[in-house]
């Protein structure tokens, strides 16, 4: 069978690309690397996602206009695309209404644990939630979708379209299509590729979302000519639970309590972030800082009451009842460890959070990689721009592997699903335009 549009990736970014080309009146095929039960990419760990609003709705309070998105990008993104940024800020208005529209409900505000937010709406049920509505909607839609499929090469037919080289189950097989989306999402799930760009320290790395994402799509994309973009050592990285997982931890075992304790190294020598303090995007800034202390791992100490007042972790502490008992069960020097205390005690800054009631705990922490600021240059149109400006009519690309062209450096909470379901929407539709007319 020829396809009219493929799309490689069950993420969020490919959801809305297979639902919108199959509105658009195209047979549409969706690829998904993962088997059924780990389908949906990193939209399964997600929150909330960023919407611009001009009245309250049942989904978020106040406002938020394009204005304040504008501005707040700005903070992020150095040398971007200004079409693309406009393309989404202007989207951004309609994305949950969208979603909405194919499946997915949204929690109230003031309702649940959810803490307030007039610039995001949380998903009702989290981010699986969400994915699985998306998967219902677009089987329900005649999207034909393939688990356990990994695209591994991409080329162009002879007559028309492209050939996909797709292995499931063990077996190879090839899938003719008239276009292809591409919404593989970012490199950073492959160790190898980290370690090349990252130097022998990515070793010490963990990968907080899907291991399916591994930039094979973007390296094929870059090999067949495709420009690309960002830059492949720039990363959001922050600190998680040492003893989590190595890939798929999620949001839960990301250690967000620094502000109310200690962090150590290995050696016991106290480590510190400038700036760092207690803003909420304060851990952005710590994971960094952990991926340079030796064997990239690092302590937060607290005593009871830090822990009292520290958010449940997914990972319970490591306890004891005096610190050198600590110091003994995270073999850290107990005498390095001790002094360091005392004198951040000393200290009239830390006057608020001192360290002194028994029993202690603490959290071991490693850098926890949630995206890498690297991907393919794309057009408003979403289209796969080659490193000569040329671009094939019938090669898109959507979602975290294009995320570069708008967000060149830092990040906005719930900025990675609005912008993977606004690009991914736009790309089905201008894929299905081009087969469809
Ligand atoms: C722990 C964590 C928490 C997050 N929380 C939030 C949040 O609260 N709010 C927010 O806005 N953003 C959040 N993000 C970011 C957000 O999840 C991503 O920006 C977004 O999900 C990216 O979607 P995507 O579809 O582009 O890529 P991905 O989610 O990476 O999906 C890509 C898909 O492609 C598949 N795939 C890869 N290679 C192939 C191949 N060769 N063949 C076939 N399939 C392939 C993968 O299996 C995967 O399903 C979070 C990310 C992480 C890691």
């Amino acid at each position: 069978m020829l396809w009219d549009v493929t799309v490689i990736g069950g993420g969020i970014a490919g959801l809305c690309a297979a639902i919108a080309a199959r509105r658009g009146g195209a047979a549409v095929r969706l690829l998904e690397a993962a088997p059924r039960p780990l389908r949906g990419g990193n939209a399964r760990h997600g929150r909330n996602f960023r919407l611009t609003h001009e009245t309250p709705l049942d989904y978020v309070p106040d406002t938020y206009t394009a204005a304040e998105l504008r501005a707040e990008l700005r903070c992020t993104t150095g040398d971007t695309d200004r079409a693309l940024t406009e393309l989404l800020i202007e989207r951004a208005d309609s994305i949950a209404g969208w979603l909405i529209d194919h499946g997915v409900h949204l929690q109230p505000p003031g309702t649940g644990v959810m803490p307030y937010s007039r610039r995001t709406a949380f998903p009702l049920g989290g981010g699986k939630a969400m994915i699985n509505a998306l998967y219902a909607t677009a089987n329900r839609m005649g999207v034909a979708i393939s688990y356990d499929s990994e695209a591994r090469s991409l080329q162009r037919a002879k007559d028309e379209g492209w050939t996909i080289n797709v292995r499931s189950a063990g077996a190879d097989a090839a899938i003719r299509t008239r276009s292809v989306v591409v919404c593989a999402g970012g490199p950073g799930a492959d160790p190898a590729w980290l370690r090349e760009k990252f130097g022998s320290a990515a070793e010490g790395w963990m990968v907080r979302g899907t291991p399916y994402s591994d930039g094979r799509l973007l390296d094929l994309l870059i090999a067949a000519g495709g420009c690309a973009i960002g830059d492949p050592t720039t990363c959001h990285v922050v600190p998680v639970d040492a003893r989590g997982p190595q890939f798929d931890g999620g949001i839960v075992t990301r250690i967000t309590s620094i502000p109310l304790g200690l962090v150590v190294d290995r050696s016991g020598a106290r480590i510190d972030v400038a700036g760092a303090g207690s803003q909420p995007t304060h851990y952005a800034k710590w994971g960094p800082r952990i991926a340079t202390c030796p064997g990239q791992l690092a302590y937060l100490i607290l005593d009871t009451d830090g822990l009292a007042r520290a958010a449940p972790s997914a990972l319970a502490p490591i306890t004891a009842p005096g610190l050198s008992d600590l110091a003994a069960m995270l073999a850290i020097d107990p005498a390095a460890l001790l002094q360091n205390i005392d004198h951040f005690n000393a200290t009239p800054a830390n006057a608020a959070r001192t360290i002194t009631e028994p029993p202690f705990a603490a959290y071991p922490m490693r850098p926890g990689l949630t995206f890498v600021h690297y991907g393919i240059k794309v057009d408003p149109t979403m289209r796969v721009v080659q490193a000569d400006g040329s671009r094939h009519d019938d090669l898109f690309a959507a979602g975290m592997i294009m995320a570069a062209n708008v967000l060149r450096r830092g990040y906005l909470a719930g900025l990675g699903i609005t912008l993977s379901a606004v690009f991914g929407q736009i790309a089905g539709e201008e894929a299905a335009r081009h087969v469809r007319g």
